[in-house]
């Protein structure tokens, strides 16, 4: 197996790890129905809307 001529800067493994906490999602959309923040390709998480209609049934928050 191939094995590294040399060892990696602590730059370059720093931003090595560092690239780790950058790979979440990071795009968001709007929700076409109530306009909360929801994740693209997901039913909105605030009114249960997707595609013009309801798929997931919310509970009333708070009440
Ligand atoms: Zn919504």
């Amino acid at each position: 197996m191939a094995v590294p001529k040399k060892k990696k800067s602590r730059s370059k493994r720093d931003s090595r790890r560092a690239n780790h906490d950058r790979l979440t999602l990071r795009s968001l959309v709007k929700c076409s129905r109530c306009g909360a923040v929801r994740l693209p390709h997901r039913a909105c998480r605030e009114c249960g809307f997707y595609r013009d209609r309801i798929v997931v049934a919310t509970e009333p928050t708070g009440a």
